[in-house]
């Protein structure tokens, strides 16, 4: 597919991009490298102020780079601002704590000598990013690994091509050195062909299932680590103590934020039989009061979907739910108001476990509704899926909210609150929603070699229980 932003809102061509060359790959490969031999041998500091300069850049520049955002993939300009301003506070994060968290450290052994693990980079990191959050998913991986010293190539989506080199020419622009991070418009072909380099070491993929199955195929034909931030089919189970009034008034926006186009948006909500109606009459409500129109506009709270392909999808899979038996308790009606890519917000019911509704990702602004009897059947349909990445649940109590959260399959759940991403908190999930972390201590050492080095205390050589002497079956 070729590079293009298409506005979302309006159709408009905005500016298309020629693919990178097979040359311009090698040559960013290259260059990345000289830039990890530098790194290598550099004090962690110098960086930490570059990335402070790359947050300050990020935040004097909010205007110019949301709008860019909103018109490349058609987020509202206020969801678009916030995601600045998040990048700015990853890479403060990284800035301030990557010291300490990249500092070696001792470990207590019986063997001979002083055991220190150290923290070193390990090469050049193969990025792949999805369009969804154009600024924050680059930052995720870009902020922890130019601390630790892992320069990065960067094949963003095909769709927001203006917010990857806006990024790109943001680090560029803030002091980092050329190298740090090259975006390129590579095609799936040149994505394998970065992996197979002996220069790259590392592979990070956020995207779909699918997409993540050919990048991660590609990471273990080469034995290139890797992590996948896949799709997912989050839970928010309201239990029938839970405070309606904060259920109320998060639901809605857990399900139609970045117009439902989040990987940890709350695709199925079940919910107690007791508070099941009161929930529904509130979630119908809230969705009919939402308002589309120019995302640039800050009267409109509902913005266009990132694509046709992407609408066409959703519209296909919603009329293939109702075939299948489920009902409309709001929505999927055509848009006539508008030429861009908006949806209805629409809301189901009465799906069953054979519709194929149940077990897919629906990647905008459609919610299930699911009625249950206990909070064990609640935790077994939550559980039902073969995606695992976040959550939410509402308790009356918090610390029971907590028990049941910790009985959901997935790798992040928040208790009575709308989910947030910080850098502090580990991002990623498990089954198909994909593996390993991206941000926090977890997340940065995601491509870090952490090197074990021993030395030996010279008096202790002789001791047969230390060290590899006790390994040596010739010494047993
Ligand atoms: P996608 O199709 O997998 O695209 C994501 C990225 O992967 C894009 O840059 C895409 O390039 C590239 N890509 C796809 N197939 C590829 C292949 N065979 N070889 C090389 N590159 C390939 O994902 P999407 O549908 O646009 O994004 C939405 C999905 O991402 C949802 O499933 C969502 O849940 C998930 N997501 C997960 C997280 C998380 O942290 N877990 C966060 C956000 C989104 P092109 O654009 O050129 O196709």
């Amino acid at each position: 597919m070729a590079y293009r932003t298409l506005n979302p809102f309006n159709n408009e061509l905005v500016k298309e991009y020629p693919n990178s060359t097979d040359q311009e790959l090698d040559e960013a490969i290259a260059q990345e490298y000289d830039l990890y031999q530098t790194w290598k041998k550099q004090d962690i500091s110098e960086r930490a102020k570059i990335l402070h300069n790359i947050a300050k850049y990020f935040r004097d520049h909010e205007e110019d780079l949301a709008k860019t955002c909103t018109i490349d993939m058609g987020k509202l300009l206020t969801e678009s601002r916030g995601e600045v301003e998040l990048c700015a506070i990853i890479a403060d994060w990284f800035a301030d704590h990557s010291e300490e968290l990249l500092k070696p450290y001792k470990i207590d052994t019986i063997a001979t000598g002083e055991a220190i693990v150290e923290k070193h980079p390990t090469g050049v990191i193969m990025m792949v990013e999805p369009w969804n959050f154009p600024y924050y998913q680059i930052m995720r991986v870009f902020a922890p690994n130019f601390m630790v010293g892992n320069p990065m190539i960067l094949k963003h989506a095909a769709i927001t091509p203006g917010s990857a080199q806006a990024f790109a020419d943001a680090v560029l622009a803030a002091g980092a050195p050329k190298g740090s991070l090259t975006n390129l418009f590579l095609s799936y072909d040149q994505v394998p062909k970065a992996i197979a380099d002996p220069r790259v070491q590392g592979v990070a993929l956020t995207g779909s299932e699918k997409g993540g199955t050919a990048v991660a195929a590609a990471a273990g034909k080469y034995l290139k680590k890797s992590t996948m931030e896949l799709g997912g089919t989050d839970a928010f189970v309201v239990l029938d103590d839970a405070n309606m009034d904060d259920v109320t008034n998060i639901a809605w926006r857990a399900r139609l934020y970045n117009d439902g186009q989040v990987c940890t948006s709350s695709k199925r909500f079940i919910v107690m039989d007791k508070v099941y109606d009161e929930f529904l009459d509130k979630l119908v409500e809230n969705f009919s009061k939402v308002k589309m129109g120019d995302p640039m506009d800050p009267a409109t709270t509902l913005a266009p979907m990132n694509s046709e392909r992407a609408k066409n999808k959703l519209q296909g899979q919603l009329d293939a739910a109702i075939a299948a038996g489920a009902k409309v308790a709001y929505g999927n009606k055509p848009v006539t108001d508008f030429d861009g890519q908006f949806f209805t917000p629409t809301i189901l019911t009465d799906i069953s476990k054979d519709n194929p509704a149940y077990r897919e990702e629906m990647f905008g602004p459609v919610a299930q509704v699911y009625k249950v009897h206990t909070e064990q059947e609640a935790i077994d349909l939550a559980n039902d899926s073969m995606y695992g990445l976040g959550g939410i649940v509402f308790a009356g109590d918090a610390d029971h909210g907590a028990e049941v959260a910790s009985q959901i399959e997935t790798g992040m759940v928040f208790v009575n609150n709308f989910m947030s991403s910080l850098p502090e908190l580990p991002f990623g999930g498990v089954k198909n929603s994909g593996y390993g972390r991206e941000m926090s201590s977890i997340g940065q050492m995601a491509f870090v070699n952490e090197q074990l080095i021993v030395k030996a205390d010279h008096s202790n050589l002789a001791n047969p229980a230390g060290g590899l002497v006790a390994l040596d079956p010739q010494n047993k």
